[in-house]
C-alpha cells in the first residue's frame, strides 16, 4: 500500500521518517499489516507477536509492584470506590489524601475523554503542566500522544465513542520533581483507575510505560519483553507500548511504538461486533 500525504504527515508528526536509503532502496512500508512491518520475510505471519515479542528493547530497571493497600492509609481514601459512579469518583479523587502526594499537588488529574470510549489509554502520573491544568498529557509528551492517536484515527477531543479515547493515569497526583511513582502511592491510587476502567468498559486498553503496564498486568517484565503481543486486563485486550516521554528521549524506539499502535488497531478491528462479544 502506498502512503498517502496525510499518513506521511501524521507519521512525521510522530517523529517517524519514512526514509528510503539512496544506496539500497527498501520497499514501501506497509500501513495496514503489522505483520509485514515487523517481519521482513513474513513466512508465518500468524505466529507473530501474539506469542513472541517483536523486539527486545533495552531492559528497564525492575520496579517493585504496588503492594495491596495497607489498612491505615486506605482509611484516608473514601470508602466504596469500587461502587462509585462518575460524580462520586471524581469527588473522591479530588479530595483524596491517601498518600503524601496530596501535600504537593495543585490539583488532582482525574482523566479526560469519552466516558463511553472504546479505547482507553493509561499513562503514568501527572507532570508539572498536568498538575497546573488538571488534564492528563498536556505537556510535550501529550503532544506526541495526540499525534500518535491521530495517526490511528483517534482523538481526545469530543467525538463519537469509537474515535474519542479516554485517557487516565495510574497516579492522579503529581510526584514531586516528576520522580517515579512509589509502590505505596501506586497502591493507594490503584482503586481509582480500576473503577474508571470498570465504568468505561473499554474494548481495548493501551498501557503506556512501565508503571501503567506493571500496575495493570502485575508484571516485572520490561516493556521490551511485553510489547508486541496482546495481553488481557479483566478480559479486555491490552497492548503494551512505550511511554511518550520515553519516546521523546529515545527516538529510535518510535518505530516500535508505531508497530504497537498498528497491533492495537488490528486487535481492535478484529474484535467481535459490539453486542456479540
Ligand atoms: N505522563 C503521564 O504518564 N501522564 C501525564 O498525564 C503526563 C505525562
Amino acid at each position: 500500500m502506498r502512503w498517502t500525504e496525510r499518513q506521511r504527515a501524521l507519521l512525521e508528526a510522530m517523529g517517524l521518517r519514512l526514509w528510503l536509503p539512496a544506496a539500497a532502496p527498501q520497499p514501501e512500508p506497509v500501513l495496514e499489516s503489522v505483520h509485514e512491518s515487523v517481519h521482513e520475510s513474513a513466512t508465518a505471519p500468524d505466529a507473530r507477536a501474539f506469542n513472541t515479542p517483536a523486539f527486545d528493547a533495552p531492559p528497564a530497571a525492575p520496579v517493585p509492584i504496588a503492594p495491596a493497600p495497607t489498612a491505615p492509609a486506605a482509611a484516608r481514601r473514601p470508602a466504596g470506590v469500587a461502587t462509585m459512579d462518575w460524580a462520586a469518583l471524581r469527588e473522591a479523587v479530588a479530595g483524596c489524601t491517601a498518600c503524601k502526594l496530596c501535600q504537593g499537588r495543585r490539583q488532582t488529574v482525574f482523566g479526560v475523554g469519552n466516558e463511553q470510549a472504546r479505547w482507553m489509554i493509561v499513562g503514568e502520573a501527572p507532570g508539572e503542566q498536568e498538575d497546573r491544568q488538571g488534564e492528563p498529557f498536556v505537556g510535550k509528551s501529550g503532544q506526541l500522544l495526540d499525534n500518535m492517536l491521530r495517526a490511528i484515527g483517534l482523538t481526545r477531543s469530543p467525538d463519537e465513542p469509537s474515535r474519542q479515547v479516554y485517557i487516565a493515569n495510574t497516579l492522579k497526583c503529581r510526584p514531586p520533581g516528576n520522580r517515579n511513582p512509589e509502590p505505596e502511592e501506586l497502591a493507594q491510587c490503584e482503586p481509582f483507575l480500576i473503577r474508571q476502567i470498570e465504568l468505561i468498559r473499554p474494548r481495548i486498553i493501551l498501557a503506556m510505560g512501565r508503571f501503567a503496564v506493571q500496575s495493570l498486568l502485575r508484571s516485572h517484565e520490561p516493556i521490551g519483553r511485553l510489547r508486541g503481543r496482546v495481553h488481557r486486563y479483566q478480559g479486555v485486550p491490552l497492548i503494551v507500548t512505550y511511554h511518550p516521554a520515553y519516546l521523546l528521549r529515545n527516538l529510535e524506539d518510535k518505530a516500535r511504538a508505531w508497530d504497537d499502535l498498528c497491533l492495537a488497531r488490528e486487535t481492535f478491528a478484529a474484535l467481535p461486533a459490539e453486542g456479540h462479544a
